[in-house]
């Protein structure tokens, strides 16, 4: 199994990104400061490590310099302010492989992850379909039998949701924090609302509700 260190001192972030790591089949381990991130990710342990700069103890520059001594080749991708240009730079020049600005929706934060995970792995999917729906993620565009359709990008991420789980019953808290982000409310029936939205799009019968669960893709 694919290990990832989450080096994140904000519990409300690091277990939005360990919730979200562990559902699609990675082990986690989470690091509160920065000292305990270095220690374990200089263990050679972990495929990879997820590294918030604003760290207590020892910052997440300091960490990344020194694991980076270590000669490890473990690919780093670190979580920056999103106002903090000069930090995302900082980051990269010190040796990381990849950044995610926060707030962050978890599919960005997973297709980082993959990305550098896969370096030299096979190709990438880059095209998911069930049915007659094909999404394909590199074009960002999305066809039902052959004929595009244009989508905005939050159905897009929605229906992506729906393909990587393709027949799953999807909660609207789940279906929230993958395609919203850890800043939504979860009372929040804007999943309702663009559901609604995909179907116009994709058809009536795409996305069932399963009542007192959540939403489901057909894929007949
Ligand atoms: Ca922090």
């Amino acid at each position: 199994m694919t290990s990832v260190l989450i080096a994140e001192d904000e519990a409300r972030i690091a277990a939005f990104v360990e919730k979200g790591l562990r559902a699609n089949g990675f082990a986690t381990t989470v690091a509160p400061d920065g000292r305990t991130a270095l220690d374990l990710a200089s263990t050679g342990e972990f495929d990879l490590v997820v590294l918030d700069i604003g760290l207590p103890v020892m910052d997440g520059f300091t960490v990344l310099r020194r694991l980076r001594q270590t000669k490890l080749p473990v690919p780093v991708v670190v979580l920056t302010a999103r106002d903090d240009v000069s930090d995302t730079v900082a980051a990269l020049e010190g040796g990381a492989d990849d950044y995610v600005t926060k707030p962050f929706r978890f599919e960005e934060l997973l297709a980082r992850v993959r990305l550098r995970l896969r370096q030299d792995r096979a190709a990438e999917v880059t095209l998911l379909s069930a049915g007659d729906l094909q999404l394909d993620l590199l074009t960002r565009t999305a066809a039902v039998a052959g004929r595009s359709v244009t989508l905005s990008s939050r159905e897009f991420a929605l229906a992506e949701a729906f393909l990587r789980h393709p027949g799953q019953v999807l909660s609207r808290e789940q279906l929230l924090s993958s395609v919203w982000g850890y800043d939504f409310d979860p009372g929040s029936n804007v999943v309702d609302v663009y559901v609604r939205y995909l179907r116009k799009k994709l058809g009536a019968e795409r996305v069932e509700t399963v009542r007192g669960m959540g939403y489901r893709l057909r894929t007949d």
